[in-house]
């Protein structure tokens, strides 16, 4: 973890290799990363870090050498493989640093026979500052987090986070009681903070499995170096960092520091910052995790509501639906801004769908653009920017007519339209058709473009034809028709004659033009001094033609990076435009409405459905979705609905698609329902089914128990609140105490909108007692000792649970189902006497029935049986029912 002044250690380096003092020196200044030390066409791992990345990578652990006496562990990977061994080490929580040779090795042997290339770590690769396409998730941006602890003063918390694949940066000073929602909310790669603020946060950080957590020196986060960096970074009519608070100045600085520590000083186009909060939905941890906005529990995108949402055709428009998703708004002017464009579109199919259209041949400009601005940019990229852009240009002509209400759409066909035109055109005129991914292959500028450049070019063009006629003049001069002129790395350009021909070529006269090179098993081969000279020309021009063509590179994006502020706010437009047209999309397709959003605590479902259940009962093929109403509002708002119902009724479900509407809604969306209106939420906590979090050495229950606090004591009036079966995981009456006693808070401190879901039937009549609850219900029919569940929320309390048909339903054995209604109806019958306990005389499980005693129950072979009276039976009769019997006995085989 801890990363720090390692560098003052240098190794003792006496009596090593030159090559292994020079890999110590350099890993002795990266303590903390595994060190791919370029040799060659490889990147070789050494000692440790060879250990650790064969095991890490599956490759073969060799060796190399001794040191101090043992064999030095090596193992190696292809420089041109080395992205995807990069990824997997990162993802396994490895920082790599990546050191190239610095200097041709001719150079290096200029100074003896011994010296050592020199090399140096031009990169760290950390997970919070990753730039490649193959290293990047595409649909999510990937952060980097930054906290900076000061140990005195008011506010002392602040929290800088960027993604520097698209140069988005951010800090907000927070109290220390909402560092982990915003980290939840932010969802980081990677952490960094000095070891005091470690060990004075860990309990709220995410665990290091979910993210990187690097400790980094007091000198990064030093508010005068930070204060230095921000003013290296920006000019003070973008951010002055005085108007920054010391612990703002701290965090921000520190981020920049390092992102420029791990890109070696190569500089990332990072925008102006976003400084302090915005009017967002918090929303904490537990119920990101309940909601299953973003993954579901079991960390898979599809079942999360974002997949559900998700009909965007580019990844930036997918990157910003996760980030609206991960923070809607909590400002009613903002969030129905939004829901107006969204309107816009809705109202218009044929502009809807022809925006997607064009939206998906639009690349990633913003990703793009990093990369060119840090050199790791190739021609692939430049078409992007040019693709982007005209396809930015021709979405403005689509949007411009299109109206809402406040403007919306107006403002984006703006910034859609502002496109540097003679920069897109420069970039069209100057690319070919087929681009490498490397500057370094040449071949990517259009024939045209450059004079000098098609000058070096048909040279080497030239040069080919050259060479057909000197293999014809050769042919005709050695009398050998099969005679070729061919090509290798080793000798370059020669003549090739099969070994029958050869003493031909050896002798006089010919021997004074062909110079024998090389004999293989049946052939013969030759140069000439005309092949040498052709082969300097062709080298020569072929080196003109690359530095030609890097030249004309260096230039466009020079041109671009000049460009990036307005590049960067098309990237944003580009990216809001996929949104809005895939949220019009998904309302049209799934007939979604449009919710108003005020100041008010209204909180009014009409006909509501759960987005992802809904999606998914259709996909199978199965039964409608049945809709329900919700209204917590009521005139003074604050309602809370007491839900009860039996099990698999459909309580969860419906708790659930109230805060999803919500969250839906507030992110500026349209929702699954006939009408919705809503008050806007500050918070919504959600805690729906219980789990344990074993890494953290807590139980269910109390897992539980910290959630419930955190909703008492954080929720607010404008709260929503949605609790399902608190209490279960202890003994019954403290459960149902504390249930009582959370409705009570709920209802008479915090006074929010709340939906209570529970199987403690005896919390019904709280609805009595406190004015704003009510008792609702998961309706359901019973038929022939069966349950039908039909998902209709109505007025009222359930009498019962069904719990134990529930479990038949599933499968628990016979006997264990017939005990259970023993038992049940022993306490039943006992609570509504005196003791009530209900346990006090029962003899649990004293004798266990036998099995054809369960069997009597519920089984319509032994209910024939009984209702037979063999006496009244004609002959005719007895077959007829041995015949039924058999069919029933067989019935009951069939599981
Ligand atoms: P338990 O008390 O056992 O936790 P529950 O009452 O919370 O059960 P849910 O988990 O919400 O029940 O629902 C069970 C199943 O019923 C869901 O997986 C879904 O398939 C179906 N269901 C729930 N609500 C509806 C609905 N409104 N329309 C159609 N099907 C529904």
């Amino acid at each position: 973890m801890a990363d720090k002044a390692a560098a003052d250690k240098s190794p003792d380096t006496s009596g090593m290799t030159p090559m292994m003092a020079q890999f110590f020196e350099i890993k002795a200044v990266n303590p903390n990363c595994l060190l791919f030390y370029r040799m060659g066409d490889f990147y070789e791992l050494f000692f440790e870090d060879a250990e650790i990345a064969s095991r890490a990578l599956g490759i073969t652990l060799t060796k190399r050498g001794k040191h101090q006496g043992d064999d030095i562990p090596m193992c190696g990977v292809p420089v041109h493989a080395a992205q995807d061994y990069l990824k997997k080490l990162i993802s396994l929580g490895h920082r790599v640093a990546v050191c190239e040779q610095t200097e041709d090795p001719a150079e290096a042997k200029k100074r003896g026979s011994k010296s050592v290339v020199k090399r140096d770590v031009v990169r760290l690769v950390t997970a919070g500052t990753l730039t490649e396409d193959d290293l990047l998730p595409a649909d999510t941006n990937n952060y980097l987090v930054s906290i900076a602890l000061l140990p005195h003063g008011d506010s002392d918390l602040a929290l800088a986070w960027a993604d520097i694949s698209t140069g988005e940066i951010g800090c907000t000073e927070i109290p220390e009681a909402g560092l982990s929602d915003e980290i939840a909310r932010i969802g980081p790669a990677e952490i960094i903070l000095t070891d005091a603020s470690l060990q004075a946060l860990e309990k709220a950080l995410p665990h290091p499995d979910s993210c990187q957590i690097i400790t980094q020196s007091r000198d990064l986060f030093d508010t005068e170096n930070a204060t230095d960096r921000i003013t290296a970074a920006y000019p003070a009519d973008v951010l002055d960092p005085t108007s920054l608070t010391r612990v703002a100045r701290s965090a921000l600085g520190a981020l920049i520091g390092y992102v420029a520590d791990t890109q070696k000083g190569a500089s990332i186009p990072l925008r102006s910052p976003q400084l302090g909060a915005r009017k967002t939905l918090i929303i904490d941890a537990a119920t990101r995790a309940s909601l299953e906005l973003i993954a579901t529990n079991r960390g898979e995108a599809r079942g999360s509501l974002r997949h559900c949402l998700d009909r965007c055709v580019t990844a930036p428009g997918l990157r910003l639906l996760s980030a609206r998703l991960s923070a809607p708004s909590a400002d009613p002017v903002e969030i129905e801004a939004r829901l107006d464009m969204v309107a816009g579109l809705h109202a218009d199919t044929m502009v809807t769908d022809g925006l997607r259209d064009r939206l998906k041949s639009v690349p990633d400009m913003a990703r793009a653009l990093t990369r060119l601005s840090l050199e790791r940019g190739g021609p692939r990229d430049l078409r992007a920017i040019g693709g982007a852009l005209s396809g930015a240009e021709a979405l403005a002509g689509e949007l411009g007519p299109v109206r809402d209400t406040a403007g919306g759409l107006a403002r984006l066909a703006a910034a859609l339209s502002d496109v540097p035109r003679d920069l897109m055109a420069e970039i069209d005129r100057a690319l070919g058709e087929d681009l490498p991914l490397l500057t370094r292959d040449g071949g990517f500028i259009a024939k045209g473009y450059d004079v000098d450049l098609d000058e070096q070019r048909s040279l080497s063009q030239e040069s080919r034809s050259v060479i057909a006629a000197l293999q014809a003049k050769y042919a005709e001069l050695a009398e050998v028709k099969s005679l070729k002129v061919k090509h290798n790395n080793v000798l370059g350009y020669f003549v090739e004659v099969p070994a029958n021909h050869g003493p031909r070529l050896l002798a006089e006269p010919l021997n004074a033009t062909f110079i024998h090179r090389q004999t293989t098993a049946n052939a013969l081969r030759f140069t000439t001094t005309e092949l040498a000279d052709l082969e300097t020309r062709i080298a020569h021009s072929s080196a003109a033609a690359l530095e030609i063509e890097l030249a004309i590179f260096a230039n466009l994006r020079q041109a671009v990076l000049d460009e990036t502020p307005r590049l960067q706010a098309i990237a944003d437009a580009l990216a809001e435009t996929d949104l809005t047209a895939n949220l019009a999309h998904i309302a049209q397709t799934r007939n979604y409405c449009r919710p108003k959003i005020d100041e008010s605590l209204a909180f009014d479902i009409d006909e509501g459905r759960h987005p992802v259940v809904e999606q998914m009962l259709e996909a199978a093929g199965e039964t409608r979705f049945v809709a329900n109403d919700c209204d917590l509002g009521g005139d003074a708002g604050g309602a809370l609905w007491l839900l009860t119902g039996p099990n698999m009724g459909g309580k969860s479900t419906f708790l659930r698609q109230n805060a999803l509407i919500a969250v839906m809604a507030q992110m500026g969306g349209f929702v699954p329902a006939n009408a919705a209106h809503i008050g806007v939420i500050d918070r919504i906590f959600s805690r729906v089914g219980a789990a344990d979090d074993i890494a953290h050495g807590r139980s269910t229950f109390m897992v539980e128990m910290i959630e419930t606090a955190a909703i008492l004591n954080r929720a607010t009036r404008h709260s929503l609140v949605v609790l399902d079966e608190i209490g279960r995981g202890t003994a019954t009456f403290d459960g149902l105490s504390i249930a009582w006693a959370a409705v009570e808070a709920l209802h008479e401190q915090t006074g929010c909108r709340a939906l209570f879901a529970t199987h403690y039937h005896e919390l019904t009549a709280l609805a009595d007692r406190l004015d704003r609850v009510s008792n609702h219900t998961m309706t359901v029919r019973e038929y022939k000792g069966d349950v039908i569940f039909l998902h209709a929320v109505a007025p009222g309390a359930a009498d019962r649970s069904y719990g134990i048909q529930v479990a038949r339903l599933a499968g628990l054995p016979p006997e264990v189902v017939a005990r259970a209604r023993e038992v049940l109806e022993h306490l039943e019958s006992r609570s509504n006497g005196a003791d009530n306990n209900g346990t006090g005389d029962l003899p649990l499980f004293a004798r266990r029935p036998r099995r054809e005693e369960t069997q009597n129950i519920d089984d319509p072979l032994s209910e024939r049986m009984d209702s037979v009276d063999p006496d009244a039976l004609t002959p005719g009769q007895a077959i007829d029912l041995i015949y039924e019997l058999k069919r029933l006995r067989n019935a009951r085989r069939t599981p």
